[in-house]
Order: C-alpha cells, then sequence, then structure tokens
C-alpha cells in the first residue's frame, strides 16, 4: 500500500515537472519573439513596397554618428543578432534587405579597414580580418574578430556578385572602409531553398586559436554587430541610425 501511494507520487511529481518545463520554455519564447517580432513582421510588407518605408532604411557607405564602422548596404535590418530562441534557432548576425527589387543593384561596403579573403569554394561570400582594431573594448574584450558577407550572388547561385577585384582564391588582400565588395543577391546557399529574401548577411565571427575564423553560423563565436555600426532602436523596435549620419 506505502509502496504504491509512493509511486504514484513519484509519478505525479515528474509529471509535474515536465510540465513545468514545457510552460517556461513556451513562455521563453514568447518573451523572445515579443523582442523580434515588430522586426522580423515588416519584412514582407518592406519587400512589397520599400518606398513606403523611406524612415526604417539604412544608407550603405554612411557613418552613423561617431560609430568606428560604417553602414554596409542600404536597406530594411530586418533580422537582428541573436534574435531567434535557443535551442531552435539564433541568427548569428545581421539581415540588411535592399529597396532596390532587382538583384546585383544594391552595393555593399567594407564595414572598416581590413585584411579580405574569399575561400576557392566561395561564390557568395568574403571574409575581413580586423587586427588592430582598439576601438569598443568593453564589447570586443581585446578579441580578434573579422567581418563575414554574403548572399552575392544570383538566385540559382550561377553567377557571383563580389566585385572581379576579388577573384575565388584571394588571400589577405588589404582593403580600406568603404571598399565595393559586391552587390546583394538572392542566393541562399542551397538550391533546395530559392524563396529567399535578397539581403545582406553580416556577422563578425571570432578568432580561433589558429588564427583563422571561426564557424559564423554558431552564436558563440560571433559578437553582435550593432554598437560598432551606432544604430539603435526606435520606438517600434526597429533598428535606425537615430543620432543622424555623419560628413566624413
Ligand atoms: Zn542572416
Amino acid at each position: 500500500m506505502m509502496k504504491s501511494l509512493l509511486r504514484s507520487r513519484l509519478l505525479w511529481l515528474a509529471v509535474g515537472a515536465v510540465v513545468l518545463l514545457v510552460v517556461g520554455y513556451a513562455a521563453f519564447v514568447y518573451v523572445r519573439f515579443q523582442r523580434f517580432r515588430p522586426r522580423i513582421t515588416r519584412i514582407g510588407e518592406f519587400m512589397t513596397s520599400p518606398e513606403t518605408y523611406p524612415d526604417i532604411v539604412i544608407h550603405g557607405g554612411k557613418r552613423c554618428g561617431d560609430a568606428p564602422f560604417i553602414i554596409p548596404t542600404t536597406g530594411y535590418l530586418g533580422v537582428g543578432w541573436n534574435d531567434g530562441a535557443w535551442p531552435l534557432y539564433q541568427h548569428t548576425g545581421l539581415d540588411i534587405f535592399s529597396p532596390d527589387g532587382a538583384d546585383n543593384v544594391t552595393p555593399i561596403y567594407a564595414v572598416y579597414d581590413g585584411y579580405l579573403t574569399r575561400e576557392e569554394h566561395w561564390r557568395s561570400a568574403v571574409v575581413i580580418r580586423h587586427p588592430d582594431f582598439e576601438l569598443l573594448p568593453e564589447v570586443t574584450a581585446g578579441q580578434e574578430f573579422w567581418t563575414y558577407y554574403t548572399h552575392m550572388a544570383s538566385v540559382d547561385g550561377s553567377e557571383s556578385f563580389i566585385d572581379a577585384a576579388f577573384p575565388r582564391g584571394t588571400r589577405e588582400v588589404f582593403v580600406e572602409q568603404g571598399t565595393l565588395l559586391g552587390y546583394q543577391g538572392s542566393w541562399s546557399g542551397s538550391l533546395d531553398r530559392l524563396d529567399m529574401s535578397r539581403h545582406l548577411h553580416l556577422s563578425l565571427p571570432l578568432t580561433d586559436a589558429d588564427g583563422s575564423f571561426l564557424n559564423e553560423t554558431e552564436i558563440r563565436n560571433t559578437l553582435d554587430p550593432i554598437p560598432f555600426l551606432g544604430l539603435e532602436q526606435n520606438e517600434d523596435g526597429i533598428y535606425v541610425c537615430l543620432a543622424g549620419y555623419s560628413e566624413d
């Protein structure tokens, strides 16, 4: 009698623990979703009629306030760093969606001086190493990082939009801040997914112990680019340049 009572109590405890975990995780996802919902829900509206939303466009090649980086490309910043919810999905960079309505039109610029590499098998991406970056020590914690730019290819991946100055196999070529890297495209990285909206994905991978860049698809290997760009959220939770663009 005592034994079966104990067993049923344990069972109820276990059921209770599982219910708590499920409810807790659902609440966590809900709270996270509220944080990035205002950005993500506007992507479709923006892509349909970008001219209707001039106030949420950030401007490529310009500097917001006294930020160390310039804005890499023109468009709507619809997905931020760490948007998503662990462990389902966490976005490792920023997605900036072109207002121009066609591929190979919206330029992409180097955000800061550094050394550019394009691996032999890269059709749509380049990466730039930024040694000697001493600004924002509170964000970088003294770590060396890179800037990674991707989706610079046609929707079927057949045509690369990377500037001819950076052919496949380019290694450690010095580029100044503002150097044209290529143009926004709609290549998702896979022929299984041809419905991706045209954008730039920019991320800041950290450096591995061997001096190469770490895998930028894992969030723990990346920094949030926002503080480097000087952008802030407006009252709707959209990242824009509230400080105003500087004239340099
Ligand atoms: Zn992205």
